[in-house]
């Protein structure tokens, strides 16, 4: 079996044919190249390794550790009653587009072979940092030589909102996804609040199951980090010819017993109510642990926290001031916080936010910087529903959208990564 990486989320899909699509960003296949193989010395070394969240990142750093250490004791701690699987195709999973099996990445017989304790539904709820020793939810505590905080984040609502899982639900975890697809069943109106990617894409599925749907966004723009205006209008057209009510600028102030309240608007009620408002990282935990935090955990670039011994990586991290909520920065982050717990020396490399999209019929690309500005040129070619654009700054391509042509996806990621200029830019407007 061959190991294919995808460049545009860094997932390793195992697979004896290059994989048509990324199950996980649904990039096509112009994004996938072999993986080159992991090598380097195995050390052998009984040391008990601990890893709080068992998603894309927690997932990566046990791979590493195991791979790497032939005598790695590793116990992963898993609030969630699942084993790791595509968060982002959850949005498929919701529109009916996909069977639940296929989005485990590992099952329970992965982690026997691999000797990793893979612990369901328990929560670390406190971590002793001179102990070294991490509490359980069912009472128990753990010991560890290495700790990882893998635990990411969570649905962040700046409102009064009472998520019931019965009218109004969040969308981050299978479990809601279920409550979801229940819900959608007996349902025939919803509400989306949040029109960035994630509300976005749970409008999709919702559209897809035939539901009459209102999406509520605060900023004047839908999809407003990774489209422009002229991109943001045209797909805003495209969502009501499709039926969609769009509402742009609009403060949801509570969600309270089924009731959407916004300033200055009519109260609005939908059977269905999905918030999709952004993610904070889960830090409660940290509290008291002399862990230095700011909005995530902060970070070296070798995954390390100020604390001896102790690790972050993905959602729950903050590196150089931000939290890169990305599931190729969880992948990345996994792979050099594994590494470097058993004594290697891997560095955080850059990421590149870049942005699939497909739904409505309309096929979107989008990376880094997609506005421009006084101090960058931009050069746009727009024709019928297409519309492309290259941000360059100082003659060097720094970023761009491709709406509804994304032939050059990956002409358009090499030329950002690499900096290259105004000929490249031509050849992908082409
Ligand atoms: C619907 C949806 C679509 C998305 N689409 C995209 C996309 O297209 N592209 C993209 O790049 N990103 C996307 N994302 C974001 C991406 O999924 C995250 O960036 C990624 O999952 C982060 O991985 P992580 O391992 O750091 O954290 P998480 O995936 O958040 O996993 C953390 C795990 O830790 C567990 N945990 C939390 N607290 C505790 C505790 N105290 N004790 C034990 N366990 C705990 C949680 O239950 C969870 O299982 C999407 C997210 C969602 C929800």
């Amino acid at each position: 079996m061959k190991k294919w990486k995808c460049d545009i989320c860094m997932q390793i899909i195992e697979s004896d044919e290059m994989p048509k699509i990324c199950p996980v960003c649904k990039a096509d296949s112009s994004h996938f190249s072999l993986a080159e193989e992991s090598e380097g010395k195995v050390i052998s070394k009984d040391e008990k390794y601990v890893i709080i969240g068992g998603s894309a990142a927690g997932l990566e750093a046990a791979k590493v550790i195991v791979n790497g250490n032939d005598k790695a004791d590793v116990t992963i701690i898993n609030k969630e009653e699942e084993y790791p699987y595509n968060r982002p195709g959850l949005s498929n999973y919701v529109a009916g587009k996909i069977d639940k099996n296929l989005l485990y990445m590992e099952n329970e017989e992965f982690f026997k072979k691999n000797n990793i304790d893979f612990r369901l539904g328990i929560s670390a709820t406190g971590v002793d940092t001179n102990e070294k020793k991490v509490s359980l939810s069912n009472g128990e505590s753990i010991s560890y030589d290495k700790l990882l905080f893998a635990n990411g984040s969570s649905p962040f609502v700046p409102f009064e909102a009472d998520i019931d899982n019965e009218t109004v639900f969040s969308l981050r975890t299978m479990k809601d996804s279920d409550g979801i697809l229940e819900k959608i069943n007996k349902s025939s109106t919803a509400i989306v609040i949040g029109g960035g990617i994630l509300g976005i894409e749970a409008l999709s599925a919702l559209v897809k199951q035939g539901l009459k749907t209102t999406v509520i966004e605060y900023t004047p723009n839908i999809m407003g980090i990774q489209l422009d205006d002229t991109s943001s209008e045209m797909f805003r057209n495209v969502l009501e010819n499709e039926g969609v009510t769009v509402l742009t600028g609009k403060q949801v102030t509570s969600v309270k017993e089924g009731i959407v309240s916004m300033k200055d608007e009519e109260d609005l009620s939908a059977d269905l109510i999905i918030i999709c408002a952004g993610v904070k990282s889960n830090i409660d935990i940290i509290k008291g642990s002399g862990i230095d935090t700011n909005r995530g955990i902060i970070i070296d670039d070798m995954c390390k926290t100020n604390v001896e011994d102790v690790f972050a990586c993905g959602d729950i991290a903050e590196y150089k001031g931000r939290v890169t909520a990305l599931w190729s920065n969880a992948v990345m982050t996994g792979k050099v916080a594994g590494s470097n717990m058993i004594g290697k020396s891997e560095r955080i490399e850059k990421i590149i936010p870049s942005t699939v999209f497909n739904g409505f019929g309309v096929e979107i690309f989008s990376i880094a910087d997609t506005k421009g500005g006084d101090d960058k040129e931009e050069m746009v070619v727009s024709k019928d529903t297409i519309y492309k654009k290259i941000v360059l700054k100082d003659g060097i391509i720094v970023g761009g959208i491709l709406y509804n042509d994304v032939q050059k996806s990956k002409s358009l990621l090499i030329a950002v990564e690499d900096g290259l200029g105004k000929d490249i830019a031509k050849d992908i407007l082409e």
